[in-house]
């Protein structure tokens, strides 16, 4: 059986992941920070073994590293998923909303990768999926911090492909639109409609959808280094 680690795995995007990695035969580990009851409600549905941690802590994660790696063995696939935003004005951003913003959209995921590549080093074989955005990739006004972490997650991902493509590893990203989460709660109607308007597709994405995309990346031996829109075609 493999073993799926999907950080932020309690709520959004990476709900969604752990259902549609379970229906493959994952195992899956399914990292939550504040989202227990989500978390319990999941394992209760798919098995699988939720572990809290705030990914910006190291030793949170050196703790979730050790358990799984004593019980479980080494993580097949790696989904850096959990996440953060804000929609500020630039001049309204402080330190501690920068600091925040890049310590769980950048720093959490350098520690949890950090951690769990060791033994995929090891093995030669393993894939490590992160979820960017697509401000990452165009920019988003009054979201500069958020974009900044997202572009971030890019250059982590292009970078460490070239580094780990002679271990055996692939190194890729999703770059999500508009999907249907509680991120997106605070859109008022009228933003949504504006929204569709200017999505080809007409829509906003599903968590759902998105997963396919990361199954699909975990499934690919020689797809490394890409950013793979998934968008309704609001960039192209
Ligand atoms: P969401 O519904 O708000 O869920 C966020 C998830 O991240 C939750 O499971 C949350 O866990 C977890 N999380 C947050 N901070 C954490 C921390 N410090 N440690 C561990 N887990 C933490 O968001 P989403 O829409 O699914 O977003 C998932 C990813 O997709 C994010 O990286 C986001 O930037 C990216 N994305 C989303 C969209 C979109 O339109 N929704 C678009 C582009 C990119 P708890 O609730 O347990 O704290």
């Amino acid at each position: 059986m493999k073993n799926v680690l999907i950080t932020g795995g309690s709520r959004g995007i990476g709900k969604a992941c752990a259902y549609a990695f379970s229906k493959e035969g994952y195992r899956v580990f399914l990292n939550y920070n504040k989202s227990e009851e989500e978390a319990e409600k999941i394992k209760n549905d798919i098995g699988a073994i939720p572990i809290k941690a705030d990914i910006s802590d190291v030793e949170q994660i050196k703790k979730m590293y050790d358990f799984i790696h004593k019980n479980y063995g080494k993580i097949d696939v790696l989904v850096n998923n959990a996440g953060i935003s804000q929609v500020k004005m630039f001049t309204d951003i402080t330190e501690k909303d920068w600091d925040n913003m890049f310590n769980v959209n950048v720093k959490g995921m350098f520690f949890v990768t950090k951690e769990f590549v060791k033994d995929m080093i090891s093995a030669k074989e393993g894939k490590i999926i992160n979820i960017s955005s697509m401000w990452g990739v165009t920019g988003g006004s009054c979201e500069v911090h958020y974009s900044a972490a997202k572009a971030a997650v890019i250059g982590f991902t292009k970078s460490l492909a070239k580094e780990l493509g002679p271990s055996g590893i692939t190194v890729n990203c999703v770059s999500p639109g508009v999907i249907d989460t509680d991120m997106n709660g605070h859109l008022s109607q009228e933003d949504i409609e504006e929204l569709n308007e200017d999505t080809p597709i007409g829509r906003m994405g599903k968590a759902e959808e998105v997963a396919d995309a990361v199954l699909f990346l975990a499934s690919s031996d020689f797809i490394t280094g890409e950013v793979l829109n998934v968008n309704g075609g609001i960039v192209i």
